[in-house]
């Protein structure tokens, strides 16, 4: 493995109070970068101070979008640590959206040493009143210098640090959810399974519009029929309804979530009946105007669990759980927090740990 490039900065930046965090609003002192072009592949990795790059404004990325990222988080450790939560789940992931839109794959472990390095040299800034994380940002974008459309030549790899507070402004709190009818997020054989810029630009108008009409979240329907869940907001989504939890199959619209694989492997675990499979908007309006729908909630990195309060469809509203945190909602998130933070033992290889 090849030697990575260190270059420090010269004055540190003050770090924030854990209590003043937001989400991804303050960066970190460094930055990881690397290289690619068909000569050397992906080559010259290096530590250098955070900061402003310079970009031509022909460069491919900004025209036609072929860029890709990624999205974990490292935790303070009981004994000081810090504890990374499944990141070859995430970059394995990341050579996985790579490959969709033609961007040449990276060796995992060099990636993690990198980042490893990069944690412990801004390892002050990992936060460590509970609620709060170290959020990890790879990303990769065409540099080529270009304006026709082709796979580029030229990318460049970053990873960037963000000490994040409390994911939802409401802090752990139901969450209101409009169920979009017109526009969609992803189709099958598109982009929708990989986490490319793309997906998320063409989820905005339908989040705006949900905001206007005082919903927290969009949950989208399939593209085709627009009757099957598929996701919410940028979380995979899990019912329970009649005391088995069922979510989405990943039927190649759906992003597969390393929170989604975390949640079914518990409650495999606690011998909660759980399926993989399509339900429709219909059966969950029955289900909730019915009683039957017991619990809803979101998954995903920066939540970890959201619990969803009521669902709005066609004019139509049910409340879930009478708009209060479920009971195996609340399990969950205090099982995979608990394991994050290390309070609790991790039997599932899921914590990968940076000694400081
Ligand atoms: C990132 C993301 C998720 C959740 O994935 P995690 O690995 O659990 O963070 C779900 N849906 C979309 C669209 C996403 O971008």
């Amino acid at each position: 493995m090849a030697e990575i490039t260190l270059e420090l900065c010269k004055e540190r930046k003050p770090i924030p109070d854990d209590d003043k965090l937001g989400f991804g609003v303050h960066f970190t002192d460094h930055m990881l970068v690397m290289d690619y072009n068909l000569e050397q592949g992906w080559h010259d990795m290096r530590i250098t101070p955070y900061g402003s790059i310079e970009i031509d404004p022909s460069m491919m990325a900004l025209h036609y979008g072929q860029a890709i990222f990624e999205g974990m988080k490292a935790f303070r450790g009981q004994e000081g640590g810090i504890n990374i939560f499944r990141p070859r789940d995430h970059f394995q992931r990341f050579n996985n959206s790579a490959r969709r839109v033609c961007i040449p794959e990276l060796d995992i472990e060099e990636l993690l040493t990198g980042l490893k390095k990069l944690l412990e040299i801004d390892n002050q800034w990992v936060p460590s009143t509970h609620g709060t994380a170290l959020y990890i940002r790879p990303f990769i974008f065409a540099t080529d210098q270009f304006l026709g459309v082709r796979p580029s030549h030229t990318y460049k790899l970053m990873i960037i640090l963000s000490p994040v507070g409390a994911y939802y402004a409401e802090g752990f709190n139901p969450v209101k959810i409009m169920v979009e009818d017109e526009y969609v997020r992803a189709v099958r054989g598109g982009i929708g399974a990989i986490k490319t810029p793309g997906n998320y630009a063409a989820s905005l108008l339908a989040a705006v519009k949900a905001q206007k009409q005082g919903f927290t979240q969009v949950l989208w329907l399939d593209a085709i029929e627009q009757k099957w869940l598929e996701e919410v907001g940028t979380m995979n989504i899990m019912v329970k309804i009649d005391d088995k939890v069922i979510t989405p199959p990943l039927n190649g619209s759906i992003l597969p979530g390393i929170t989604r694989d975390s949640t079914l492997k518990l409650l495999q675990q606690w011998q909660v009946p759980v399926a993989e499979e399509q339900i429709s908007i219909d059966e969950v309006m029955e289900a909730g105007r019915s009683g039957r729908l017991q619990e809803m909630f979101g998954t995903g990195t920066a939540a970890v669990i959201s619990p969803v309060g009521s669902l709005h469809y066609k004019d139509q509203s049910v409340a879930i759980n009478n708009g209060a945190v479920g009971e195996l909602s609340q399990k969950l998130f205090d099982e995979i927090t608990a394991i994050q933070y290390g309070s609790k033992a991790d039997d599932h290889g899921w914590i990968e740990t940076v000694p400081v």
